[in-house]
């Protein structure tokens, strides 16, 4: 028998790879974040340093800072990783050069002229912070697949130096806000550059100033987003702080950071010689795109105004998030003027003309610009992203076609979803890839081929879904002492979170934004009862919460102080954990470790949540509120529903009702389903609605599918219209 280092030198010879090209090949591997998805690369990065890697917070880039190309080779050896290295790198080339992917047998008429899909936050990795929640992480979740259906698609936001705040706790429970510059050489981006390979900038002219701004380009998988950032010497101070925070500062930063992506959006792409054939603005953040498309086809086709507009509507995708009136920006005539004025000049247009755009009733003087009014006047598809909220919707912007009927009104819905191979452990991907077909993929949108996962044994569902749990309880255990540790906690508090929660006990988690309407301190609303539930000699629960307030929201702030203060409470110090600063990462190991996902909104202020699809994909069953996405995926037999679907017109009465079939469930179904097991201790009933739920959800609430449904009802005709946008 050889040595493992025999067989390392052995395949080492056979690939004839150098030390600096091994290293090339991990760093090729770093710059697109097409790694991120894929659980054999993540594996190789962590084995290089397994400590370091979480250190460093899984970012690949950094890690491989660490090593030269000779110590690399050592490491390599060590581990065998020789083979594993080389075809994780001709995968990644493989995938890169496929020509049969599923877009190119589809979306003929995009080929040579791309969506370009804007967002003012994008959530691919937890090691590149330029995210802040769901908005970003569907972002995210819809290029990764854009990508994998090889959509011919490029994506437009702005690059954050210090991201979205890092969340700590004092000792008394309340929210810490901190900023952290990101170590963007450790990032995997590139300058962009134009056809000359001349590195572009892009200006954006206001009434008081001009704003510069550069643009980055970062790989995910085949599509690239392009990142604007005024962090520029040409720029003012105040300006170069511009684009470093997501949601910092007042309506002024947020109208001037609108303007950088979404005018310097559109014209950094001409710069770089990208011509969209269809403009997808994700929420309304990005409307003033279209502003620009007018300007540009005005100046290159000698088209009127009107006409421009026509034209520039009907190459346009609009996607609308907030069901909450008060949630869409909006600006006053003093601020667009600043800002939007030598635009203005050049569509030739006055300022009422303008300000009418963004406004319900035109001739309101009153009336501030709203960026979802731009952006539902110059789209000619605009979308909600599930079915109840499609509704809402058509009643929300119902006075923008007061002649038409509310059914009428031209919004519908493609219901979100969530990227597969970035959200289901690769544990459930291992089990699934053993037992369903041959062709099964996570990336199927084929319902036929799901339906197999109903046939898995319900004991190796159960040992898998195990194993995820056991991973969660000592993930929160680390993450919990470390939190005490930081705050300086004695000795005792950090021994007793090294052994927090009970692996063997249902667990409940809720990890979302703390907004108020989300209501995550519903099931606090009986206390007693709940003491007597989590602490139910033969069948307890326990419940794990994370998620971060808006800075300035004091009552969402309160909400997490109540929450993380229950560690006081002997009754529930080993029941209830709050794991801080919730994120990708956090999100992960919660969705795949949990057996319930708990979603409480007030009705109907869920757009769509995707949380809980994520958890859907490593067999947690959803227990929510009939709101947003869950309102068109429960059946009955794939998780558990509070309440009847609907709502009173009092809050405090809905909150009451809500509450009391939130109790009801878990104590009657939920608690009695999950401890009824068999001879071999199997809950076998549980186990069967945990794959009904995978089974019936896993493909409909997938990012491919919304990808596609995009594409298929939206992109396509937007493409084909007329004559395509800015040649
Ligand atoms: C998926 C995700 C969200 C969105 O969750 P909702 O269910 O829509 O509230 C928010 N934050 C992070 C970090 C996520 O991964």
């Amino acid at each position: 028998m050889p040595t493992p280092e025999q067989t390392a030198m052995k395949i080492k010879q056979n690939v004839g790879i150098t030390p600096q090209g091994l290293y090339d090949k991990c760093t090729a591997l770093a710059n697109n974040l097409w790694w991120s998805w894929h659980p054999e690369v993540i594996n190789m990065f962590r084995s290089l340093d397994p400590i370091r890697w979480r250190q460093l917070g899984h970012n690949p880039i950094a890690l491989l800072r660490e090593f030269t190309p000779e110590r690399l080779e050592l490491r390599a050896a060590e581990l065998v990783l020789y083979t594993r290295i080389d075809q994780a790198y001709r995968r990644m080339q493989e995938y890169m050069n496929n020509r049969t992917a599923w877009a190119k047998r589809h979306v003929g008429v995009l080929g040579a002229k791309p969506v370009a899909y804007f967002s003012l936050e994008f959530g691919v990795h937890e090691s590149v912070p330029i995210y802040s929640g769901g908005l970003g992480v569907l972002s995210g979740d819809h290029i990764k697949s854009a990508s994998g259906l090889a959509v011919p698609l490029v994506a437009v936001g702005l690059f954050y130096d210090q991201g979205y705040f890092k969340q700590h706790l004092n000792t008394n429970g309340w929210q810490q806000e901190e900023y952290l510059d990101t170590m963007v050489e450790y990032l995997p981006l590139e300058p962009a550059v134009d056809q000359h390979g001349n590195k572009i900038t892009v200006s954006i002219e206001t009434r008081t100033g001009i704003i510069y701004a550069n643009v980055r380009k970062m790989k995910v998988g085949r599509v690239d987003l392009y990142l604007l950032d005024t962090d520029l010497e040409a720029n003012l101070p105040e300006d170069r702080e511009l684009t470093a925070r997501l949601y910092g500062g007042n309506n002024r930063t947020r109208i001037r950071q609108e303007i950088v992506s979404g005018i310097g959006g559109v014209r950094a792409l001409r710069a770089l010689g990208i011509t969209p054939g269809v403009f997808h603005l994700n929420e309304g953040h990005n409307s003033f795109a279209t502003l620009e498309a007018v300007r540009q086809m005005m100046r290159d086709d000698g088209k009127t105004f009107q006409d421009a507009c026509v034209e520039v509507a009907q190459h346009t995708v609009f996607t609308t998030h907030t069901p909450v009136p008060a949630g869409h920006d909006r600006f006053d005539g003093s601020l667009i003027e600043e800002h939007l004025g030598p635009l203005r000049d050049q569509l030739g247009i006055s300022h009422e003309h303008l300000m009418s755009l963004g406004r319900v009733d035109t001739g309101n003087m009153n009336e501030p610009f709203c960026m979802t009014v731009l952006g539902l006047k110059l789209s000619r598809y605009a979308n909600a992203v599930a079915s109840l909220h499609g509704y809402v919707s058509r009643k929300m912007w119902h006075c923008l076609w007061p002649d038409r009927s509310e059914e009428e009104v031209p919004i519908g819905h493609i219901t979100n979803g969530v990227h597969i191979p970035s959200w289901m452990s690769w544990q459930m991907t291992t089990l699934f890839e053993r037992h369903l077909q041959r062709d099964w993929s996570q990336e199927s949108i084929d319902p036929t081929v799901w339906e197999g996962v109903t046939r898995i044994d319900p004991g190796e569902v159960w040992e898998t879904h195990n194993a995820l749990k056991n991973l969660l309880v000592a993930f929160v255990r680390r993450r919990i002492s470390r939190q005490c540790r930081r705050r300086g906690e004695p000795d005792e508090i950090i021994d007793r979170a090294r052994t927090v929660l009970d692996p063997q006990v249902l667990t409940i988690g809720f990890g979302r934004r703390f907004a108020t309407y989300k209501r995550a301190t519903l099931i606090l609303s009986d206390l007693d009862r709940l003491a007597r539930l989590c602490n139910d000699p033969e069948r307890p629960v326990q419940f794990i919460f994370a998620g971060k307030a808006h800075p300035a929201d004091n009552p969402g702030k309160e909400f997490i102080q109540t929450i993380a203060n229950l560690r006081n409470d002997p009754r529930f110090a080993n029941r209830f954990a709050f794991i801080e600063d919730y994120d990708i990462n956090v999100c992960r190991h919660m969705v795949q470790g949990v057996d319930v996902w708990l979603n409480n909104p007030r009705r109907p202020l869920e757009a769509s949540g995707t949380s809980g699809m994520k958890a859907v994909l490593n067999g947690a069953l959803n227990l929510s509120i009939l709101d947003g996405w869950w309102a068109e995926a429960y059946d009955g037999t794939n998780g558990f529903a509070i309440g009847n679907g609907t709502q009173h017109v009092d809050d405090p009465i809905t909150d009451a009702r809500d509450g009391e079939s939130l109790f009801d469930l878990i104590e009657n179904q939920v608690i009695p389903l999950y401890y009824d097991t068999d001879e071999h201790g199997l809950p076998v009933k549980w186990i069967r609605r945990m794959q009904n739920s995978i089974s019936t959800l896993a493909w409909r609430f997938s990012a491919h599918r919304m990808v596609a449904d995009y594409v298929l009802n939206a992109y396509m005709p937007a493409a084909g219209g007329v004559s395509c946008i800015m040649k």
